[in-house]
């Protein structure tokens, strides 16, 4: 994943005419942390684990950037993820930097008694890095609102009451309106916003969801809420289709209640794989990393993928796609909407002052449409792909940033757009 990442830096470094030594400054993550979790088990016996939070840019201000919990997370993951972090939050224009980080457990073998602890010790080791003005939090993968409230906890012993510590908290806990469902509504703007390009809308479209977590459940919820059609939507343990569409108000009712899709009445079972192939308009990946990739590229029958999910599409995978003019909106535009309401979180805690739902769903709308239109117009000036252009856009807000504030003479233009 950090070579993906890397490849797609370096090529709309290339459109920019990036020196090697601003390249350098601008992908090396600045701090890279490792710490170790040793805490009791409920049986008394020792658990042992490694966190990581890697701080990838701040010239735009404070790190930002989910915490995973997952036996996957090492550092070099995390700076993959965070070095994307760096340029999603510059491209939706919100004052953060990159971060990202985890813990290498598995969530899923621990008691909710076993994760406190664990989470405890994590902020307690780290209390130097985080805060408010150096770096903000958020749920990612196996986290969630109440892990993120327990962080505030801890971090608020040290430093005295500070909700702005982390976003994605409960709601009673200076959480914000609409959170939850931030990152599916933006994608359901991306998608929109990729249709009207080709004179499409959403109402005639019919779509394939991998993945019905938060991401995919909401943004298939609020796509279907304007017309669209849910074909077909897998999960880890299975698919469901229907050509008439999935009823997704039961759809999410039966996960609630079964923790899977498998199974539901309302359409017909197929292998979870067989959606990256589906027989829709759009596809959109709202699950793993890497799952779009050369094997599969060339079956892929939408004409519009809208990534969800961070990194779903490996780069040889997105060179065949772009090559079969299918339209690929990137993670660090289509993803966004979840640390744009993070900025307005907050900003609320700051400010000590909440903002009710129809605000939040009114600016959000807002900062989707513009980062949209920005890159739109990347990719028009250049004659490059929204991927590429996506990259030349956060890269080109944070090189201007980074190089404001250092003593760097560099004979570039990096054509900020404003
Ligand atoms: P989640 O844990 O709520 O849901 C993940 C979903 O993926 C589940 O339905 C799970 O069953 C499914 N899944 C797991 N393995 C699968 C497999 N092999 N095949 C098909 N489905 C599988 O997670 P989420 O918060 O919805 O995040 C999903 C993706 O979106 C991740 O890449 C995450 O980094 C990214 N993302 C999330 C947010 C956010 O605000 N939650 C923001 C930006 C990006």
């Amino acid at each position: 994943m950090l070579k993906e990442s890397h490849y797609y830096f370096n090529k709309a470094a290339d459109v920019l005419g990036l020196s090697e030594r601003i390249r350098r400054i601008l992908l090396n993550p600045n701090r890279v942390v490792k710490v170790e979790i040793i805490t009791d088990g409920d049986d008394g016996k020792l658990l042992q684990h490694q966190g990581f939070r890697v701080q990838h840019n701040n010239a735009r201000g404070p790190y930002k950037g989910g915490l995973r919990y997952h036996p996957s997370v090492t550092a070099e993951h995390a700076e993959a993820l965070a070095n994307l972090m760096t340029w999603k939050t510059a491209v939706v224009d919100v004052p953060f930097g990159g971060a990202k980080g985890g813990i290498n457990c598995d969530p899923g073998k621990l008691s909710e008694h076993e994760l406190y602890e664990i989470t405890r010790a994590f902020v307690g080791s780290n209390t130097e890095i985080l805060g408010p003005t150096l770096d903000i939090p958020a749920p990612d993968v196996n986290t969630n609102a109440r892990i993120m409230g327990w962080i505030m906890d801890e971090y608020s012993k040290y430093a005295g009451f500070s909700p702005a510590v982390v976003t994605g908290k409960p709601l009673h806990l200076f959480g914000s309106e609409g959170r939850d469902e931030a990152t599916g509504r933006g994608v359901m703007y991306a998608l929109d916003e990729a249709l009207s390009d080709k004179g499409r809308s959403i109402s005639d479209v019919t779509v394939a969801v991998q993945g019905f977590g938060n991401v995919g459940s909401h943004a298939s919820r609020l796509i279907e809420e304007r017309g669209g059609k849910i074909v077909a939507v897998a999960d880890h343990l299975g698919g469901v289709a229907n050509e008439n569409g999935l009823d997704v108000a039961a759809l999410i009712k039966w996960t609630q209640e079964f923790r899977t899709v498998k199974g539901f009445p309302g359409g017909d079972g197929f292998p979870r794989n067989d959606v990256i192939t589906w027989n829709a308009d759009v596809l959109i990946p709202a699950a793993l990393e890497d799952v779009i990739t050369s094997d599969n590229a060339g079956a892929v029958r939408a004409s519009f993928i809208v990534e969800g999910a961070n990194a779903p599409t490996t780069n040889e995978a997105d060179d065949i796609l772009n090559e079969r003019g299918v339209t690929v909106v990137p993670d660090i535009l289509a993803n966004s909407g979840g640390v744009t309401v993070s900025y307005f979180e907050w900003a609320q805690n700051i400010q000590h002052f909440s903002w009710d739902y129809e605000r939040v769903v009114a600016e959000l709308e807002k900062v989707m449409r513009k980062a949209y239109a920005d890159v739109r117009k990347e990719a028009q000036q250049h004659q490059i792909d929204l991927r590429t252009a996506a990259f030349v856009l956060g890269i080109s807000r944070v090189g201007e940033a980074a190089l404001a504030r250092q003593h760097i003479r560099e004979d570039i233009n990096l054509n900020i757009q404003r």
